[in-house]
């Protein structure tokens, strides 16, 4: 029997009836979902390849109650997988392993500003786009921004250590997290690191930013604030195809000037983004640079005129400024939902994301196009230029046999060859269920023997969102697609 007395058939021996009523009484009975039907909602994120949905899920409203879900599992040696949003793009909250599912959106307060100290500390399902809006009247603004910052929380940013476009001026999360609470699989609550940048010790919360939520469970963050710039100047620029546009962010770079956001939209992107919001494209454009300088008024013209110089050279056929609020808005609209605007053009797509230096651009991106070609998969590109951050947007059909297998081989191909370039094998979305079988493209088997050292000083169980990062040496990974099975 449920909580709220419904009978319930599929749940596995280790989440009886008393387990339930134990983890009812922590967070209220309408803090857990088990009905096979409403766990559904919960049977993948934004990676859609592999679904599996949790046996339970408990949303928890405080510390204190995560601290008690955790502590009750601990005593029965059962694991679980936190989640916050679900817009992870690697499966990060697919529960491999765990079933039960521990999700903060009910701990969505904002706890203290602290405009003197430039600082803001919130529980960790507050969403991303909250944060900015509750200081803007004063000014201010929490800078890693991901496109899914409408709906992704800061838990989530925490675990995958979240970029966004204004990354390339100002940093990913983890150079705006001061602080951390953190709930261990034993239900412990720890306080890692301060409310100030300076810190002494080992870098606890540079360890736990990006661990995906292998170390517990973030349930706070003191996160860094900064001013508002004075006045921005955005740009688009509309190139004849790829390689000019990716000559011309190296140049941009090259000149000094680090613009707070450069992306980049291909032709293929254009035409969907065109579609959807009616931004204006140039017909011809082959792939187009979004371009925003910000900071001190008295330079941004000046800086404005350079960008637009290099971009000529390097082959732009036009340039055109926003000429107010309402058409830089455009652009980042056009931009910032992209990734939607592309369900128009397949019943599915998966999008990747990989790194290389920002000169290989080029060569990726051709990469990139014969990988499209070899799979027989179209494949768009819309990214953070800036950065050499990369998410070429696999489109495929799972109806048609045979297409997840070419799609998820493209991605590998085109990993690879990001390695291969010095880059990585991700730029902001982490690692997750989906890329573990790629870690040994990167790294030795004893870095990844160090890696998971130091995961079981936080974990010693492994019960924190298990199947996750660090593929097990000598071991199948445990997923749910026999064609994602990882020997290593
Ligand atoms: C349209 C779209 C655009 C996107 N654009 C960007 C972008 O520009 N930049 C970018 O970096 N990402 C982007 N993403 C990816 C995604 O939004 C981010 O990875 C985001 O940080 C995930 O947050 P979430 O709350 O949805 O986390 P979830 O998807 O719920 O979880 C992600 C991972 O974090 C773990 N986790 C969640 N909460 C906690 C917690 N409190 N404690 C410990 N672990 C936790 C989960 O177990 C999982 O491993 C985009 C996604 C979409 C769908």
């Amino acid at each position: 029997m449920r909580a709220d007395g419904e009978q319930v058939s599929h749940l596995p021996i280790s989440i009886d009836q008393s387990l339930i009523d134990e983890l009812a009484a922590i967070v209220g009975a309408d803090g857990i979902v088990s009905r096979a039907t409403e766990l559904k909602v919960y049977e993948c994120d934004g990676w859609t390849v592999e679904k599996s949905s949790p046996d339970i899920l408990v949303l928890p409203r405080s510390t204190e109650q995560v601290s008690g879900v955790l502590r009750a599992l601990d005593g029965r040696g059962i694991a679980f997988v936190p989640r916050g949003a679900g817009t992870g793009l690697s499966g990060g909250c697919l529960p491999l392993g765990a079933p039960v599912m521990v999700c903060t959106s009910r701990m969505n307060r904002i706890i203290e500003i602290d405009y003197a100290n430039r600082r803001v500390e919130v529980e960790s399902g507050v969403v991303n786009l909250h944060v900015t809006n509750a200081v803007k009247p004063k000014k201010f603004f929490y800078a890693p921004d991901p496109s899914s910052q409408m709906a992704c929380t800061i838990g989530g940013n925490v675990a995958e250590n979240s970029g966004g476009p204004h990354t390339l001026k100002y940093g990913v999360t983890t150079n705006h997290v001061l602080g951390l609470e953190l709930v261990l699989p034993d239900g412990e609550v720890v306080r890692l690191g301060g409310g100030y940048e300076e810190r002494c010790g080992y870098d606890l919360v540079g360890a736990v930013v990006g661990a995906e939520g292998t170390c517990g469970i973030v349930t706070r963050a003191t996160l860094k604030l900064m001013r508002e710039p004075e006045n921005h100047r955005t740009m688009l620029a509309t190139f004849p195809d790829v390689e000019s546009a990716t000559r011309a962010v190296s140049a941009i770079i090259a000149s000094g000037i680090v613009p707070g956001a450069i992306e980049m939209m291909d032709r293929m992107i254009l035409r969907a983004v065109d579609d959807a919001f009616h931004v204006g494209f140039s017909p011809d454009a082959g792939a187009v640079l979004i371009v925003e300088l910000d900071g001190l008024e008295i330079g941004l013209t000046d800086f404005a005129d350079r960008v637009a110089t290099i971009a000529r050279e390097a082959g732009a056929s036009d340039m055109k400024l926003a000429r107010d609020e309402a058409e830089r808005a455009l652009l980042w609209k056009a931009r910032k939902r992209a990734f939607g605007a592309v369900g128009r053009l397949a019943p599915n797509y998966c999008t990747q994301d990989g790194v290389v230096p920002r000169t290989r651009l080029p060569d990726i991106l051709r990469v990139i196009n014969e990988a499209s070609v070899r799979h027989n998969l179209a494949i768009g590109n819309v990214f953070h230029a800036g950065d050499g951050n990369l998410h070429p947007i696999i489109l495929y059909d799972e109806r048609e046999p045979g297409q997840v297998e070419r799609a998820l081989a493209a991605g590998r191909d085109i990993l690879k060859a990001c390695v291969e370039m010095g880059g990585s094998l991700t730029g902001e979305h982490g690692i997750g269920a989906e890329k573990m079988g790629e870690m040994p493209l990167m790294f030795a088997p004893d870095d990844l023997t160090a890696m998971m050292a130091l995961r079981r000083v936080f974990d010693p169980h492994e019960r924190a969102n298990p199947g996750k990062i660090i593929p097990q040496p000598g071991a199948c990974v445990e997923v749910a697609m026999p064609h994602r099975q990882v020997p290593i």
